[in-house]
């Protein structure tokens, strides 16, 4: 059992994603568990704010780092368990499958959801979160990156997917060093186009062989970095 803490602004962004599907059926088997915490009741003043404008001028607002930290501060206290604190930003560490199967050994990871031109620097210097990037683009808040963090290490969690391989055999897992093999399914021709003969002859030692070499001839051609 894992606990996300979402720290964000915006909770509702997650209602759809947490309410279907996969993910649905985890959190109600007792998998997963996802705390929402809208930021904004850490607002000081009476209209609620949570950004004002950067010191030294320029566009956008900054997350006041005196309702950030008193929030996370709250949040962790709120458990037991001090938890893994993340900080999503476009200036992390790169999200990949190896972080995600750090986390997933996890009790307890918090997320933070940057949103504006992001956070006050002194929450990370009060704080010292783990800054995650889900890539070399930026996106208006944290919220989409915290959920790609949540369902990839979702499906790293022990009985979560319905059928046990699905994740071993993933393209990138720990377990299998190359992508995933090409997949098929009826009809076996379609537009003159045919699934491979050895997919269809149920020999599992010879299926087996053509899933191996086709992984690795996939691996060389698009990601040949993976063999390195
Ligand atoms: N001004 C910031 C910069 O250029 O580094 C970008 C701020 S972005 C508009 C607002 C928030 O979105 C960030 O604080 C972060 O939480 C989130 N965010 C944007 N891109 C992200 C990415 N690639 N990975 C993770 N979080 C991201």
């Amino acid at each position: 059992m894992i606990q996300f803490d979402v720290l964000t602004l915006f909770p509702l962004i997650f209602d759809g994603f947490l309410s279907e599907s996969i993910l649905k059926n985890a959190i109600e088997s007792g998998k997963l568990s996802v705390q929402l915490h809208n930021m904004r009741n850490w607002a000081t003043d009476k209209h609620s704010t949570m950004d004002d404008r950067p010191f030294g001028g320029g566009p956008g607002m900054v997350l006041k780092v005196d309702c950030v930290v008193p929030c996370v501060e709250s949040v962790r206290g709120g458990c037991g368990v001090a938890g893994r604190l993340i900080m999503l930003s476009p200036q992390g560490r790169k999200f990949d499958q190896r972080l995600a199967e750090s986390f997933a050994v996890e009790e307890r990871l918090i997320l933070l959801c940057g949103r504006y031109e992001g956070f006050d620097e002194r929450v990370v210097e009060l704080l010292e979160p783990e800054e995650v990037s889900i890539g070399d683009y930026v996106l208006n808040g944290g919220e989409v990156a915290a959920m790609v963090l949540i369902e990839a290490v979702m499906r790293l969690l022990p009985g979560a997917l319905g059928d046990c391989d699905s994740n071993r055999l993933d393209s990138f897992s720990s377990g299998n060093r190359l992508l995933d093999c090409a997949q098929y399914t009826r009809p076996r021709e379609y537009r003159g186009l045919n699934v491979p003969e050895t997919l269809l002859n149920g020999n599992h030692a010879e299926i087996e062989k053509w899933r191996n070499e086709n992984s690795l001839q996939r691996t060389k051609l698009r990601r040949p970095d993976l063999l390195n």
